[in-house]
């Protein structure tokens, strides 16, 4: 949920590289993480490769999974629909490993798989067997956690597998802010997690898992962005990305007011508060550049890039597909909530029917217009402030 005066117009705003943001010089290296752009797939815009198409097919099989490993989760962050609902069962909440094995065997051309959803990844009994099956086939793999539960022990377990990359969400220099947001989380554990992580595998020799911070800026924490990136610099993270809030849940009824209001009063997308945001976006980027640590940072200009014509506002429904702990197949991870955009159910259709389904066909035909679904109106993605 990733212009600027780098960014190119017209540029479609892919899952595999969400949406363009600025990065600091930092780290050399490319991160051995999901790939900076989708693979080419077949020429043309994407209207051009629906019109060849045979009427009623769908686009070729994703190449990116993302799936909730579970819906139960140890934290109640503010910015999260988990607070808002009722509190999952850790073992109830798991995605069983005969549905993960049957997504697997529906997607031989599966090439990166995101073990995360609304969750806490590590709170699943099946998260290590699904990164060592991932593997085995050949699949780059790795999940976003809170790192309350990244004892040691899992780190290095973690490291052994050869998980690819590991997002840490850390959002405050300070105990006091980030407790605040992580409502549930323990600052020093996780400061302690994150190091131990890198102890881990420094021990192994392995540049393996990327590690990369997570940074949600919002107006009760962005003025600790550059003592963040300080504190970062020296627990051996590859990256710290910085994002905005995902959604406004602008189009969504009754049950999600809370993390409605909590976005219009947190969000950095209008003008005081992009001012105050490039100030202290700038801080952080000049102490990135100080220790040499990479850092991308989101745009606030609020200049959307236009939408090519031919190409959709985003590049989910074509290039990956997100699916609930339950089997719900929805367009994308910015949705947040099972009960909206809801594209088919694994629970009784194969996921051929749901990906060349008529639902899933209207989903794409809106986005490539300019009438979206609604969902998408109110996406960082969709917006270009991701
Ligand atoms: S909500 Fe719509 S625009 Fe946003 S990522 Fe999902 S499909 Fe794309």
């Amino acid at each position: 949920m990733v212009g600027h005066p780098e960014r190119q117009s017209h540029r479609r705003i892919s899952p595999l590289d969400p949406g363009a943001s600025r990065t600091s010089p930092g780290a050399p290296g490319p991160p051995p993480e999901p790939p900076a752009a989708p693979s080419p797939g077949p020429p043309g815009t994407r209207a051009e490769q629906e019109a060849r198409g045979t009427p009623g097919e769908g686009p070729t099989p994703p190449s990116h999974l993302q799936l909730e490993v579970t819906s139960a989760c140890n934290l109640r962050c503010r910015m999260c629909l988990v607070r808002y609902r009722p509190p999952v069962n850790r073992i109830r909440g798991a995605m069983p490993l005969e549905l993960f094995h049957r997504l697997l065997d529906a997607l031989p051309g599966l090439r990166l798989l995101t073990l995360q959803g609304l969750g806490e990844p590590l709170l699943s009994p099946h998260l290590l067997p699904m990164i060592a099956e991932a593997k085995r086939r050949g699949v780059r793999t790795g999940f976003t956690t809170n790192a309350t539960l990244l004892t040691p022990e899992r780190s290095a377990r973690l490291v052994e597998l050869g998980v690819d990359w590991v997002r840490v969400s850390l959002d405050g220099a300070t105990a006091e802010t980030y407790e605040g947001i992580r409502d549930g989380g323990s600052f020093a554990a996780v400061a302690a997690n994150i190091r131990s992580l890198w102890a881990a595998k420094k021990a192994a020799g392995s540049p393996l898992p990327w590690t990369r911070v997570v940074f949600v800026a919002m107006r009760r924490n962005m003025e600790e962005l550059a003592d963040t990136v300080r504190l970062l610099a020296g627990w051996g993270v590859d990256e710290i990305r910085v994002q905005n809030l995902a959604h406004t849940f602008e189009d969504a009824g009754g049950a999600y007011a809370g993390i409605r209001d909590f976005t219009e009063a947190e969000s950095l997308w209008r003008g005081g508060d992009r001012i105050r945001s490039a100030r202290a976006f700038a801080e952080a980027a000049a102490v990135a550049e100080e220790y040499g640590v990479r850092l991308r940072l989101p745009d606030l200009s609020g200049r959307r890039s236009p939408r090519a014509p031919g190409e959709p506002g985003c590049g989910w429904p074509w290039d990956a597909v997100y699916v609930t702990s339950e089997g719900v197949v929805q367009p994308c991870c910015m949705v947040m909530g099972d009960d909206r955009a809801t594209l088919g159910d694994l629970r009784s259709q194969s996921f051929a029917e749901i990906w060349e389904g008529a639902a899933y066909r209207e989903f794409r035909r809106r986005l490539m217009g300019d009438d979206p679904p609604e969902v998408c109106r109110g996406c960082a993605l969709y917006r270009g402030t991701f």
